[in-house]
């Protein structure tokens, strides 16, 4: 977490984001909008701070929100929930994650079972918790994992399994068989599976099957999502975290003494969000997958390996057809080379498994048409 110096290791999107402010270059590293959200969801908020809903919330979160919650839960893949315990807002998702690896793992003996490439958040959390994290590699160019692996990984000392699905950085969709083994492995070695389920509505080919409906699931699922992803608001972090009564009192039990409550105003505009019609998230995953389309036409064209992602924000793509071997130096070179900044896989895997992942670059293809053409003709004319 700190340099030789004593200071903190820039996470990698703080630090490709800066680089291409310092280049000029297109950014597709971090990954967020260049588009606000829906206008209903924006104006909410203007409203919630107009009428003086500026203090603290309850530390549960607002009820309007909880109720939210719940029904987008019921509504969109049929799991019931009672709002008054099963439900938990927090500061994004990445406080809905802090909070729960620190909420469940005791120490140094409890492992904590996790894909790679992960989003960065993840390593540094295990270390924070002091558990052991236990690295499940997912392979270009479908990132499913090989199921014996993943058995192999999942022992008693496991106490967690944590998983994103859609998943960043490479956009796959875990197969029903790959969830079903979770949900088989944690009933084995009697783990909680926690599932960050941030990109949900952002799936190109088929609805998301959140793992908390798989049969035996939901009694050790704790489910963590975030308004950010959905609604193109990622600076808001509203997050949350539902699961069984008793686990979800346990994350509360550290998010109160993290952050106490977030958010005010946001939590009633995000509750307006949720309740907004099936129509306008649909809308939102068609405008991401004609990104991705767009993304993956243009880094085909200049000569990469693509692998089509099923969701999320992310396309993950091979630059050795273009004679790279390291994607890190490729990262760092391609800015002066295209003007196009991009994040080498490699900064989302352990020291273990960083070499499966040596060639390979993720772009973020949540940005608008004309950018996302503007950087494929940069990359033509650079390959
Ligand atoms: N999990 C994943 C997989 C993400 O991609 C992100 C956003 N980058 C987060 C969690 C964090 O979400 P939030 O901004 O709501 O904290
Ligand atoms: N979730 C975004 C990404 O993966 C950005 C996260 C961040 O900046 N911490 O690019």
């Amino acid at each position: 977490l700190l340099t030789d110096e004593g200071s903190p290791v820039p996470t990698i999107f703080a630090e490709m984001t800066a680089l291409a402010a310092r280049t000029g270059a297109i950014n597709l590293g971090q990954g967020f909008p260049d588009e606000d959200g829906p206008v209903e969801v924006l104006e909410a908020a203007r409203a919630a701070i107009s009428d003086g809903r500026n203090q603290y919330p309850p530390g549960r979160g607002e009820p309007e929100l909880l109720a939210a919650i719940a029904d987008h839960q019921s509504h969109w893949y049929g799991i019931e929930l009672d709002a008054d315990t099963q439900v938990l807002v927090t500061a994004g998702a990445t406080e809905a994650l802090a909070a729960t690896v620190l909420a469940l793992v005791d120490g140094p003996d409890d492992e904590i079972v996790v894909f790679e490439p992960y989003y960065d958040a993840y390593a540094a959390l295990v270390a924070l918790s002091g558990a052991r994290l236990v690295g499940v590699p997912l392979r270009w160019p479908d990132f499913q994992p090989d199921l014996d692996e993943l058995a192999a990984a999942v022992t008693d000392r496991t106490r967690l399994i944590l998983v994103n699905d859609p998943h960043n950085p490479t956009g796959t969709v875990f197969s029903p068989e790959t969830i079903e083994e979770i949900v088989r492995l944690a009933h084995r070695h009697d783990a909680v599976i926690v599932t960050d389920e941030v990109y949900e509505h952002l799936t190109f080919d088929a609805p998301h099957v959140p793992i908390a409906t798989v049969p035996g699931a939901a009694e050790r699922t704790l489910s963590i999502s975030s308004a950010g992803k959905t609604f193109s608001v990622t600076g808001w972090k509203v997050g949350w975290v539902t699961g069984p009564a008793d686990l979800v009192r346990a994350v509360l039990a550290v998010k109160q003494w993290l952050t106490y409550v977030n958010a005010g105003p946001f939590q009633p505009a995000v509750a307006a969000g949720l309740r907004l019609p099936d129509a306008v998230f649909s809308g939102i995953a068609d405008r991401l997958r004609a990104g991705r389309d767009l993304l993956g036409a243009g880094l085909r064209e200049a000569g990469f390996a693509v692998s089509t992602p099923a969701g999320s924000y992310f396309t993950v793509a091979d630059a050795a057809p273009l004679g790279a071997s390291d994607a890190d130096a490729f990262c760092r070179e391609l800015p002066d080379r295209a003007g196009v900044v991009a994040i080498p896989l490699t900064a989302f895997a352990s020291p273990a498994h960083r070499g499966e992942y040596a060639t390979l670059v993720r772009f973020a293809a949540c940005k608008r048409p004309d950018v996302l053409a503007e950087a494929s003709a940069r990359l033509a004319r650079a390959f």
